[in-house]
Formats: C-alpha cells, sequence, structure tokens
C-alpha cells in the first residue's frame, strides 16, 4: 500500500494577516528601484483595478490589492502571487492612474523581484529550459516541422542556443530558474 504524503496547506493569499508577516522596509525599497519609484503616491482610487483588461475576467487579479499589500509591507505575499504573473502589459493602469503611479512599471517590479527569488509559475520555468536548450521561446512542434516539409516550404533557421546562453548567463538566468520554488526574500 503506498504511504500518503502530507501536503502543505495551499495559501490562497486570503489568509488573515499576521503582524511578523509585515516588512515595513519594502516599500522604501521599492521606491529606490526604477519603476516603482512612485508607489506611495498611490492613493487607492482603483482605477487601475476598474479598466484592466484582465481583471475584467478574473477574480482574483486585481493590481490595486498588489499594490497596496506592498505598501503594507506584505512581501512575501506579493512575490508569492500567482495572479503577479496574469498582467499583460497593457498599460492602460499606467494611462489612466490620477496619481502617475506607473502601476504596469511596479508590476513588473515585482516580477523581477519574484523571479530573482525564485517565485515564478512553473510554466515558465520550463519555457526557460527550451530557451536555453534550443534557443526558441517554445519547442517547435515535429508536426509542425513535417508539415513544413510536405509543403513546400524551406525548414525554419536553427535557434543559437549557444549566443542565447552567453546573453542569459550574463543575467545570472540558470541561477534563477535553477532557484527552488517558493524561497522569498524575507528568507534570504
Ligand atoms: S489608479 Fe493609481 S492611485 Fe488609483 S489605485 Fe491604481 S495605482 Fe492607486
Ligand atoms: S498593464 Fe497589467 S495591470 Fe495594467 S491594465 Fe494592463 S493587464 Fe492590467
Amino acid at each position: 500500500m503506498s504511504e500518503t504524503v502530507a501536503q502543505p496547506p495551499v495559501s490562497t493569499g486570503k489568509e488573515p494577516i499576521k503582524a511578523s508577516e509585515l516588512d515595513p522596509k519594502f516599500k522604501y525599497e521599492l521606491q529606490k528601484i526604477h519603476g516603482s519609484e512612485k508607489i506611495l503616491k498611490c492613493f487607492q482610487c482603483g482605477t487601475c483595478t476598474s479598466d484592466c483588461p484582465v481583471a475584467r475576467f478574473s477574480d482574483n487579479y486585481r493590481p490595486r490589492t498588489l499594490i497596496h499589500m506592498a505598501q503594507l509591507g506584505l512581501k512575501d505575499r506579493v512575490l508569492k502571487s500567482d495572479t503577479l504573473w496574469l498582467c499583460a502589459s497593457c498599460f492602460t493602469c499606467t494611462d489612466r492612474c490620477p496619481q502617475d503611479v506607473e502601476v504596469a512599471n511596479v508590476i513588473r517590479v515585482f516580477r523581477n523581484l519574484a523571479a530573482e527569488n525564485g517565485c515564478f509559475p512553473q510554466i515558465f520555468r520550463e519555457q526557460a529550459q527550451i530557451l536555453l536548450e534550443s534557443g526558441y521561446a517554445y519547442k517547435i512542434p515535429e508536426l509542425r516541422i513535417k508539415k513544413r516539409e510536405t509543403q513546400g516550404l524551406p525548414p525554419l533557421p536553427k535557434g543559437n542556443a549557444k549566443k542565447v546562453q552567453k546573453i542569459l548567463k550574463g543575467v545570472k538566468f540558470m541561477e534563477r530558474i535553477q532557484k527552488p520554488q517558493g524561497e522569498t526574500a524575507s528568507e534570504q
């Protein structure tokens, strides 16, 4: 009989906030990073969320909430949030924010910090691996390659994986994608 392994409880991101979670320095760190300098100007009007095309179709993605959480110092919750990766970088929020917070850039900063700490979805980890191995951002299906042949189309250019690896080495890309998932800044 196989042994049942106890799984850690899945975080919904809506659990009550504990004082120990708060990192009061987080907002000041963000103020020093290019793109999130104006995060403290947000007065929570909600325009970014109400105009966000992704929020319209998602029950969970709320740029305003992410910004509020960061202002409160909920660093781990922001960086571990799956919804962070739903942003389509359309910049509607940036155009509409009355406080010029540059919301889309703030989300980019959150993502960069999350990625630096190994917090990003498995699908991106896999995509990164494909990029390193093939030089392409996604694996081209054999079927498509064969279909090109049957239709008399020339073969696709070969991806230059070595060149890609050289560039990505410079930004410590490999270390980042190999970092265990969920390790966060506050645990460093
Ligand atoms: S639109 Fe600007 S000020 Fe309003 S909640 Fe969003 S970030 Fe804050
Ligand atoms: S940039 Fe992201 S957060 Fe802003 S409106 Fe577009 S999808 Fe929403």
